[in-house]
């Protein structure tokens, strides 16, 4: 067994135990444990982790904790310049591709919308998000930290946000896409990439006076739903009008 001193910071601190917040503990762990290990059985997933110094040095999620180690935690794009230092993972989380867990439909309809390709059934079982998100590289939506503790899951995002628009919002801000933001580009039933369709294509699928005042329709060549600003647009530009504002543009 091996006691050492943890420390964790920011937003992680709402994982821990209240006595353990937003100060230094002692913490014995188990022979042979690594820090991942370590951190996960203090109740903080790993997916919430961005950088791990153990005694001052980074190290990463296999480091062996050793008796008397002081260990910090530091959460991901935490205000901190850790630039110069090494990271707990070694190729980027930049991966703007998500699996959204199965009570997160209307952030997954969302980021759909928002034009970011996002699997989600409200039927899926958490074993087949993390094979579909180790096997495609996606990102995964939960706010269930058992699910991102799951020893296959790479890359995950914790959400803290309860109402789905303060949920978009918090991913957005959190991984930085509110440039990549590419509104209605992809079906929010479906997920598919929308196409762009002709004004004539448009009035065999549309009301006429609709084919007539507007200019931008896509379709969705799965569900052959079509897309308009009139029609999801509108009811949505409130979302949009924030995302904009975020993005300086
Ligand atoms: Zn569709």
């Amino acid at each position: 067994m091996a006691v050492a001193e943890f420390r964790f910071y920011e937003e992680l601190n709402d994982f821990l135990a209240p006595e353990r917040r937003k100060r230094a503990f002692e913490h014995a762990c188990a022979r042979r444990a690594t820090v991942k290990n370590a951190i996960e059985s203090l109740g903080v997933p790993h997916t919430e982790v961005e950088l791990i110094l153990a005694n001052r040095q980074s190290v990463d999620f296999s480091y062996i904790v050793r008796d008397g180690d002081h260990i910090s935690v530091y959460p991901q794009f935490e205000a901190l310049d850790v630039t110069p230092l090494l990271r707990v993972r070694g190729r980027p989380l930049r991966n703007t591709c998500f699996i959204a867990d199965s009570h997160l439909g209307a952030l997954a309809k969302y980021l759909r919308i928002l034009g970011f390709d996002t699997l989600y059934r409200n039927d899926f079982s958490d074993r087949e998000v993390v094979e579909i998100a180790a096997a495609e590289r996606r990102v995964i939506l939960s706010r269930d930290r058992g699910l991102l503790m799951h020893r296959a899951v790479t890359h995950g995002c914790f959400v803290r946000a309860v109402r789905p628009l303060a949920q978009i919002e918090e991913v957005l801000d959190r991984l930085d896409l509110h440039r990549a933001v590419q509104p209605f580009t992809r079906c929010l039933l479906c997920n598919q990439p929308l196409e762009v369709i002709s004004r004539e294509e448009a009035s065999r699928r549309v009301p006429p006076e609709t084919a007539q005042y507007y200019d931008d329709f896509r379709a969705c060549r799965t569900c052959n739903r079509t897309y308009w600003p009139g029609s999801h647009y509108r009811r949505l530009s409130a979302l949009l009008h924030r995302t904009a504002n975020h993005s300086g543009t």
